[in-house]
């Protein structure tokens, strides 16, 4: 898929394993994604096999570990995972969240038993991550959670229920944030590593339905009196939940903006090629004024997007990417993505609107990139802190 911007590749990024990983991963999701995206909407999942399939090319956890079963890779292999995938439209896969997300967790914070018995098999997609914080009645403001974990002989009872979980109706171990102290605000949360297979007492809601990211299986989880061992408890004591959550989430925010990169590249690329296709009033439409202005601003915003997340992927990378600049590329990216979208829909007339046309797909799933990872007002509050 050829780049509609002009944004040379940075010195951190160009290396040869980093370009041969992107081209496996957009070879991967062309051959195995695209053919049953139609499918997968329907459905509202893509197939438990496509996680295996995954795991076989190399695709899953990229930046594992070595030691852990994993290629050793970093954040290069998580960026270029989720710029393929953004321009493709797979994004109701949830691997990106599986890769960048969960498996940090458990190589920051696990047990050497939890990383060598857990990692391996998110390498080889046997397990599906997914981290359930939000609740119904709890999704920006954390610390009202309602959901707790109680000491019961050498383990905890989980109750409580999540809602709004990528992967959920998948997932086979879920990151739990639970109350270990419900006096406590932020001090008396922890996080849990939860194993379902075969778990008494934990149960999947249904499928939500949803306005866009169709295949993407985001489902409640229900928690009754669950039992887990005191060892899935993530990190050395209780308590650590909200400095393990501050610590993971401004790479959850790049990854957004990064998607958000991927998804405005695309629709260029489509709108470019429809407005030089489609005839009014005698000539192409890219012959207006108009359309030109608006592409050009179109451009010029997709392009400060991709120079913006490239500074703090780099940040990202020398450990130096704070809370209120990752805050900044995610509220910024995502409100210029839909901004983009949008005008690029507009410049489709009534096929814009049409679902089989890929531009009405990334309208619908570019909304909700505004409100998950943390809503952009959240992230305004978190940049207005550093003021
Ligand atoms: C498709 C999808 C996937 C998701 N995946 C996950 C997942 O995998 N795991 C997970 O745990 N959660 C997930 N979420 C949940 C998501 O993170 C929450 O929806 C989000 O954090 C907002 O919480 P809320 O829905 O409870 O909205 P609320 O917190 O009720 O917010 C409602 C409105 O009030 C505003 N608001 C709230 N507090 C303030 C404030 N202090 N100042 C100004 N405005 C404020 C918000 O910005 C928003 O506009 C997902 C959601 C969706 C839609």
């Amino acid at each position: 898929m050829q780049d509609p911007l002009n944004v040379p590749k940075p010195a951190w990024l160009d290396r040869e394993d980093v370009n041969i990983f992107s081209e496996a991963i957009a070879g991967f999701l062309d051959k195995e994604c695209a053919p049953n995206a139609e499918r997968w909407e329907a459905a509202g999942i893509v197939d438990r096999e496509l996680w295996y399939k995954g795991g076989e090319a190399g695709l899953l956890v990229p930046s594992c570990p070595e030691e852990y079963g994993g290629a050793g890779g970093d954040w290069r292999h998580d960026y270029v995972f989720h710029m393929q995938a953004s321009m493709r439209g797979t994004g109701g896969w949830g691997a990106s969240l599986h890769n960048s997300i969960i498996g940090p967790y458990i190589w920051h914070y696990g047990s050497e038993e939890q990383k060598h018995r857990i990692l391996p098999q998110m390498v080889s997609g046997e397990l599906v991550g997914a981290i359930a914080m939000s609740e119904p009645g709890a999704g920006s403001d954390l610390q009202a959670i309602k959901t707790t974990a109680v000491k019961d002989g050498n383990g905890y009872r989980i109750n409580g229920a999540k809602t709004f979980i990528t992967n959920g109706g998948t997932a086979n171990l879920i990151i739990v944030v639970a109350k270990t102290d419900a006096s406590k605000g932020y001090d008396g949360t922890s996080l849990f590593l939860v194993e379902t297979d075969g778990l008494e007492g934990f149960r999947r809601g249904k499928l939500l339905d949803k306005v866009g990211l169709k295949s993407q299986d985001t489902a409640e989880l229900f928690f009754d009196n669950v039992w887990v061992p005191a060892s899935a408890l993530l990190g050395p004591e209780e308590g650590q939940g909200f400095i393990q959550l501050m610590q993971q989430l401004p790479q959850e925010r790049l990854q957004i903006a990064v998607q958000g990169v991927g998804v405005m590249k695309r629709a260029l690329i489509e709108t470019i090629a429809y407005v030089k296709e489609r005839e009014a009033f005698g000539r192409p439409i890219i012959k207006f004024q108009n359309t030109q202005f608006k592409l050009a601003e179109c451009k010029t915003k997709a392009t400060l997007a991709e120079v913006f997340v490239h500074h703090c992927s780099e940040r990202l990378l020398n450990g130096t990417l704070d809370v209120s600049t990752a805050s900044m590329a995610k509220y910024w990216v995502s409100d210029v993505q839909n901004e983009v979208v949008d005008e690029c829909v507009q410049l489709h007339g009534g096929y814009g609107f049409m679902n089989e046309y890929p531009i009405a797909k990334m309208w619908r799933d570019s909304r909700v990139q505004r409100i998950y990872g943390g809503t952009n007002e959240i992230m305004k509050l978190l940049i207005a802190r550093s003021l």
